[in-house]
């Protein structure tokens, strides 16, 4: 099997930095990937820090994956040499359990098998993910781009878009309900454009007053910006479902305010750093609930691409060169990504 060309990070202070690893062998029901685009999500710098403190190093993120495929396994039944494929955050799971049984693996009570930083269930080896030139992957964790999507575009969708389409649509999101989207980053500009599809009263909430025309732009009824407390009030007691995507500490108390008598708020940005404990009070007098999603399963990452390649819906993305990684993610951190980084692994071929 040929060498593969990668970005990793060797410990928690390091910049990202090439690095050669050997792919395990193509197994009877593998797909063999070569990686042309890869999403960078907020994930990876969380991971490539050790913000969450179970990075095994050295870490190859990514997983945004839109690939071709280059080699099936002789078992291998749902792909083919040449088919444009995506990889998104699991590449396996135990497949028994009642989670896995119900085609919900990101839940799976075995532990998941994560593209990178994960363990592969056969081999034991630490898994890489797609700042790679190639992923080999279990076809049953392989998903279909639809051919209507621009490929890079549509990498971003395999994180950012499933994370948000999953439960906007579990929380039934549609037609009559009015939905905050907090935070204007790679999950919330995906949220924006999905919850808009879905046909729901969609208002933005961001911190950043540059992006309130781009937020107009991307599906937002109406925007607010939640530092400005008199904004804040008019929409007090209103929101049936509220989507938090920040990926930093905050006071979520300004937020669950707004939620009407029985309204939930789900919270699926993962900061370094937990909120502060939230009021007893906003919660019991409307019966308002805080919950959190963890991206979604494989069947319902399939729905979400045919549901993105109906409506036309990919990722508004910034193409970077491999080698712009480092100074990609300390833009991210000040906010400043419109909306989602994209490397085109085709750089990465080039410099190996
Ligand atoms: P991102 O592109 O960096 O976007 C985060 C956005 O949050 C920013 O653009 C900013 O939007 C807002 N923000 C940042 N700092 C803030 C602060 N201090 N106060 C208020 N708002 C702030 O990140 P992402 O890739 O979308 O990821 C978001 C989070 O979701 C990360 O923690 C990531 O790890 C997590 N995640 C979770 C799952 C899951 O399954 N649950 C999956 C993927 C990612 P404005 O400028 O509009 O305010
Ligand atoms: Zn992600
Ligand atoms: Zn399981």
């Amino acid at each position: 099997m040929n060498i593969t060309h990668a970005y990793a990070a060797q410990d928690a202070k390091s910049k990202l930095a090439p690095f050669e690893y050997q792919p395990r062998e193509l197994r009877e029901h593998d797909v063999q990937i070569e990686v042309m685009y890869c999403g960078v999500c907020h994930s990876d710098l969380h991971q490539a820090r050790n913000e969450w403190k179970n990075t095994v190093f050295p870490v190859v993120p990514g997983h945004e994956i839109v690939g071709r495929v280059t080699a099936v396994g002789g078992h291998t039944h749902k792909y083919k040499v040449g088919d444009i494929v995506g990889v998104g955050c699991l590449v396996d799971s135990c497949r028994e359990c009642d989670s896995c049984k119900e085609d919900l693996e990101q839940y799976c009570e075995n532990g998941f098998t994560g593209t990178y930083n994960g363990q592969d269930r056969v081999t034991g080896e630490i898994t890489y993910g797609g700042y790679s030139t190639q992923v080999i992957v279990n076809e049953d964790f392989v998903l279909r781009i639809p051919e209507n999507l621009d490929p890079a575009g549509a990498a971003p969708l395999l994180c950012a878009g499933i994370t948000t389409f999953s439960p906007l649509h579990h929380w039934k999101v549609g037609p009559g309900k009015k939905v905050g989207i907090v935070g204007l980053g790679g999950l919330g500009h995906m949220g924006v454009k999905i919850a808009h599809a879905m046909g729901a009263h969609v208002v933005l909430f961001t911190t950043s007053p540059s992006k309130i025309e781009d937020g107009k732009r991307l599906g937002a009824d109406e925007v607010v910006i939640s530092k400005d407390a008199e904004q804040m009030a008019q929409h007090t007691n209103t929101f049936d479902f509220i989507l938090n995507t920040v990926a930093a500490q905050h006071d979520l108390d300004q937020f669950i305010t707004l939620l009407r008598r029985d309204g939930t708020m789900t919270l699926v940005g993962v900061p370094e750093h937990s909120h502060p404990s939230p009021q007893v009070f906003n919660l019991i007098f409307k019966r308002r609930s805080i919950a959190g999603s963890l991206i979604g399963g494989i069947k319902e990452t399939q729905e979400m691409l045919d549901f993105c390649g109906k409506h036309n819906l990919t990722s508004d993305i910034e193409m970077i060169k491999m080698d712009e990684i480092n100074e990609a993610y300390e833009r991210m951190l000040k906010s400043d990504v419109k909306y989602r980084f994209v490397i085109d692994i085709d750089t990465l071929r080039a410099a190996g």
